[in-house]
């Protein structure tokens, strides 16, 4: 039976996104939470661009490990023989989306005469044969501006890609331009056509993000093909966002017309989401909006009298699911008095009494001068106050820590291989 995947671009799309940032420390822990919450793969940044060799590499060395168990690190690159070429050079990335524009918007404004549809198709083909050549355990090819692509020489694109072996087709609505009715119905005909599984990878810029990504998946599954939507922890993305991934899950569980055919991917673990949020949240600095659907202020907050009154005689009078659900606590403890941490600044009493005071335990054969040090450049390296999931993670893995942090082009070569 097909299913519906969620695959997280926060560490790739959501990086690109202006005025927000991640650290490589917070890319990693997001992709350790990712895996966590059940996220099929991990679009965890650009394998072809040096300062994220050491980030990759280590994130992978995280699977071998078994801390990230299931979910897949991927790259994304453009669909070209020299990015992919770098990126195996670079990296030890095995499974790829590579990306190039397919309207005629973009061939005719952004390409100027570089490319025409013809060639577009080639040098999508020849990149995707290159990953295969080099190794590529998997390939999605990405359409950019796929909803504003002329629905013939889009199938035309997409049959090119499978024929090359492309284990995946991305419908891009780049600019958030498609609309519910009009995306099932495009990647209705696609999936009949193509025969390719497909990933929604939908924008916000009208608003109807959510409700397209959901509507593209739908499309796919019910024309027999697995969907994998590219959705971005807590919505941000370029501009108004990407699909919120928490959101995307809610609606295939609650929503109605969606819920009765048990559509999401079974190995998603909604109890993470408060974690996941949260930890986001703290990373880029930005608060969740209150009217966040699961996660917000007001997710579950009541005032106005018929209501109150209603969720008190039965919560679903006004909730259509629970708090509990999504890991979110009724409260959450909030240290008033006198309070120990410890950063770029701190020393080994006070290190040790924040790591006890988190019932962490090290591993055996650890030195906590050492792992104060590491402990001192992780708040170096993200320049804010480190979060639990910061402390925890350089003492279960310092040496993958210092190699996500060590991002310098000259140390980079002794570690890359
Ligand atoms: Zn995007």
């Amino acid at each position: 039976m097909p299913r519906i995947y969620l695959l997280d671009v926060t560490n790739r799309d959501g990086v690109q996104t202006a005025r927000i940032g991640l650290a490589k420390l917070q890319k990693t822990i997001l992709n350790v939470l990712l895996d966590q919450f059940g996220v099929f793969q991990s679009e965890a940044g650009f394998p072809f661009t040096r300062h994220e060799v050491n980030y990759l590499n280590g994130n992978i060395e995280l699977v071998e490990r078994g801390v990230i168990k299931r979910m897949r690190v991927a790259g994304w690159c453009r669909a070209l023989v020299k990015d992919v070429e770098a990126a195996f050079k670079m990296t030890r990335v095995r499974h790829f989306n590579i990306s190039m524009s397919t309207s005629d918007q973009m061939i005719i404004n952004k390409f100027q005469g570089k490319l025409d549809r013809a060639s577009v198709i080639t040098e999508m083909t020849e990149a995707l044969d290159a990953a295969h050549d080099l190794g590529a355990e998997t390939v999605g090819v990405n359409a950019e501006d796929a909803s504003r692509t002329d629905l013939k020489y889009l199938i035309e694109f997409a049959l090119a890609a499978k024929e090359h072996g492309a284990d995946r087709f991305r419908y891009c609505d780049t600019l958030g331009y498609d609309s519910p009715p009009r995306i099932y119905e495009r990647v209705s005909a696609l999936a009949k056509q193509v025969g390719l599984p497909i990933e929604p990878h939908c924008h916000n810029d009208l608003g109807m993000v959510n409700a397209n990504s959901v509507m593209c998946a739908k499309a796919a599954v019910d024309n027999g093909l697995d969907a994998y939507i590219n959705a971005t922890t807590n919505g941000i993305g370029e501009r108004a966002g990407n699909a919120d991934l928490l959101s995307c899950c809610l609606a295939l569980k609650h929503a109605g017309g969606l819920a009765e055919h048990n559509l999401l991917d079974p190995a998603i673990d909604l109890t993470q989401a408060w974690r996941l949020a949260k930890y986001m949240e703290h990373a880029i600095g930005v608060p969740i909006p209150i009217n966040q659907p699961g996660v917000g202020g007001n997710a579950f907050a009541h005032e106005s009298g018929i209501h109150a009154d209603g969720a008190l005689k039965d919560r679903r009078n006004y909730e259509l699911y629970d708090s509990e659900e999504l890991g979110r606590p009724d409260f959450t403890p909030m240290p008033t008095g006198r309070i120990i941490t410890t950063g770029e600044y701190g020393g080994i009493k006070g290190f040790q009494k924040v790591i006890h005071d988190l019932g962490i335990e090290l591993n055996a054969g650890d030195d906590p001068h050492h792992l104060l040090e590491v402990i001192q450049y992780a708040a170096l390296h993200t320049q804010k106050p480190l979060h639990e999931e910061e402390i925890r993670f350089v003492c279960a893995h310092p040496d993958v820590a210092e190699q996500v942090m060590t991002v310098t082009p000259g140390a980079r070569e002794g570690v890359a291989a």
